[in-house]
């Protein structure tokens, strides 16, 4: 009997549903909940979230021996990884979270291997992006020199200005100072900026910190159009296969021992006030409010959502965290995916991303080549809005906005999509935004933050904000997934050998 079929014939209401496994709330075993998890908690590492943070702590804790739960509020495991099955009728996935990521992303590979997860990388490169200016495409060695000069005056900048300065200037004044008379940089420069914030974190130029992006540049690199696209593998079959594997590999047969689905964290507090001792965590659930004390909890949640739980933001229990927490800057992003009888694009552009001023600020071939779907011959598009102008997105405002692409690619025939999905990542509860960013003033003060601050500590936090420059990228989640898994290992190993007398 395979893992479905037990649960189907032993839990019933244990729905497996396309997008993850669904809540087990309801079932008989329900009321022994309470009581296994007052029994169990004690020696168990509470894991808050399910997104790929959350599973990926559990499965490095898993290998480690470490016993763990989870309990996510939603009612599926993934987060921003978010695939749409059978989006069409050839079966593809349409992604309205997490799609491309880094080919030297070594974690991501150790973990595609350990769960026998095949990644395809996409070998188009950099020329296969696109920039439109609304009344041209700009070649890609244009671009590339544009941006050079963009590069030359910010370093001049920087020579100028204090780090101080920098900081506290938003990158749309940073925009005024690059265009004195002297040295020009192109509005095309400029635009292709704008659009990068735009897409990466969901921000405007007016809202976020100058001397951030110019850090950020610097650390991709003076060729960035190049860097960037080497964000060019993904997951066959769809982003959600790993938060499957990684499912399967951690319920095994009594998903109710380690997982529970719609339990959200609403409240932490140190019930000796010291944060060594054990924290308590009150969940509201479907069948009410409740408390649980552990001596290892990690919270696993997106920013918007950290924010809102009671008592994290005090200065009295997260002490240096509680500013960062309750102020760093929310992305907004919305994600629309169409399928087309015919990937008719090919025809006119071999692209893989475009940007510029149509109104999708980004658009991408979502049937990369190499890819399974490849043998379907639909084709699916992706286009992703960030800052102000993802709340203007919905499925008219879609429509017109591939109307405006196909026309720009001088596309006469009229292509009708078959099927659109619209997500809007701010309007959705469990994410309540997209990415995190520094607002001006708070780069400097925030980002050497060290978001565990106790080795020894009951709470941690782990996600894809802690990490400054990789920040709101997959690679973050993973990073900071293992580093807790680590810290936790060695503080029980620290706590066993003083039990045993051997230090
Ligand atoms: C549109 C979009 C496109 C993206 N594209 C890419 C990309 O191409 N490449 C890339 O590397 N990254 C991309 N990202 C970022 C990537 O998706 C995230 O960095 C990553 O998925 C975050 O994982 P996480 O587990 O840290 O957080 P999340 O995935 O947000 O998981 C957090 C979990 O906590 C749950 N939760 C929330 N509040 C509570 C609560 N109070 N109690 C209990 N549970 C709660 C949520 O339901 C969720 O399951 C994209 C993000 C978006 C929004």
């Amino acid at each position: 009997m395979n893992r479905r079929d037990f649960l189907q014939r032993f839990f019933p209401t244990a729905v497996l549903a396309t997008g993850g496994p669904m809540s087990l709330v309801g079932c008989k075993s329900f009321d022994n909940w309470f009581f296994q998890l007052e029994r169990g908690i004690k020696d168990r590492v509470l894991i808050v979230g399910g997104g790929i943070a959350g599973l990926n702590l559990a499965f490095e804790l898993k290998k480690k021996g470490i016993p763990f739960q989870i309990l996510e509020g939603s009612a599926r495991l993934g987060g921003r990884i978010y695939s749409l099955e059978h989006f069409n009728a050839s079966e593809q996935k349409a992604e309205l979270g997490a799609e491309w990521f880094s080919d030297s992303d070594q974690n991501l590979k150790n973990l595609a291997k350990e769960l026998k997860i095949e990644l395809q990388v996409d070998r188009r490169i950099a020329s296969d992006q696109f920039f439109f200016t609304g009344d041209q495409w700009i070649p890609q060695a244009r671009l590339e020199k544009e941006i050079q000069i963009l590069y030359q005056q910010l370093a001049k900048i920087g020579l100028q200005k204090s780090d101080r300065e920098l900081d506290l200037m938003p990158l749309s004044n940073l925009f005024k100072l690059m265009n004195p008379t002297t040295t020009k940089v192109s509005d095309v420069a400029l635009m292709w900026l704008e659009r990068v914030v735009q897409k990466r974190w969901g921000a405007d130029p007016v809202e976020i910190s100058g001397l951030f992006i110019m850090r950020w540049l610097d650390v991709i690199g003076p060729k960035p159009l190049r860097t960037l696209a080497q964000s060019n593998t993904r997951v066959t079959g769809g982003s959600s296969v790993l938060i499957n594997a990684l499912h399967d590999r951690l319920v095994g047969i009594l998903p109710q021992e380690v997982l529970r689905l719609k339990h959200e964290l609403i409240q932490v507090s140190y019930p000796t006030a010291d944060p060594k001792g054990p924290v308590e965590l009150t969940f509201q659930s479907p069948q009410g409010q409740f408390q649980v004390q552990t001596m290892d909890a990690v919270l696993c949640l997106p920013m918007a959502k950290l924010r809102l739980v009671k008592g994290l933001t005090s200065e009295s229990f997260s002490g240096p965290l509680s500013a960062p927490i309750s102020q760093l800057g929310l992305g907004r992003t919305s994600k629309i995916v169409a399928s087309y009888k015919q990937k008719f694009w090919r025809q006119r552009l071999n692209f893989l991303m475009g940007l510029g001023t149509l109104s999708a600020q980004s658009i991408w071939d979502a049937t990369p080549e190499g890819s399974d779907s490849l043998k379907a011959t639909r084709g699916l598009i992706s286009i992703q809005m960030g800052g102000q102008h993802s709340f203007q997105i919905n499925p008219n405002s879609a429509n017109v906005i591939l109307n405006e692409f196909q026309s720009g690619i001088g596309d006469q025939e009229k292509q009708q999509p078959e099927n659109i999905h619209v997500h809007n990542w701010t309007t959705y509860p469990w994410t309540q935004g997209s990415n995190f960013f520094f607002r001006p003033g708070q780069f400097l003060k925030w980002s050497k933050l060290d978001w565990n601050p106790l080795p020894d500590g009951s709470l941690r936090i782990a996600g894809d904000f802690l990490d400054p420059m990789a920040g709101g990228r997959l690679e973050a989640s993973l990073q900071s997934s293992i580093s807790v898994a680590q810290l936790i290992y060695e503080k029980r190993q620290i706590l066993k050998k003083k039990s045993t007398g051997s230090v």
